[in-house]
């Protein structure tokens, strides 16, 4: 077992989601630069190209898990 900060990850499935994005592909889930997990809920077509509308995640899709919670989030949000 390694302790890197990887520990976030709950269980497999959210695991293989997060890691296993081949390069070209639109990611749905991932972890921000603040370290927030994140996932990709919709595009919008803009002027200016394709764009993401995310949210982080409080609950992992998969397993239901508690991994982050709102109050955390702003903390590493905040400037
Ligand atoms: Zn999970």
């Amino acid at each position: 077992m390694n302790e890197a900060r990887d520990e976030i990850f709950c269980c497999d499935s959210l695991r293989e989601v997060v890691a296993g994005l081949p390069a070209p592909a639109a990611p749905t889930v991932y972890r921000a630069e603040n370290g927030v997990l994140m996932m990709v809920v919709g595009l919008v077509q803009t002027e200016e190209g394709l764009g993401y509308l995310d949210q982080a995640i409080m609950h992992c899709p998969f397993c239901g898990t508690k991994l982050q919670d709102a109050k955390a989030i702003a903390e590493k949000v905040s400037h």
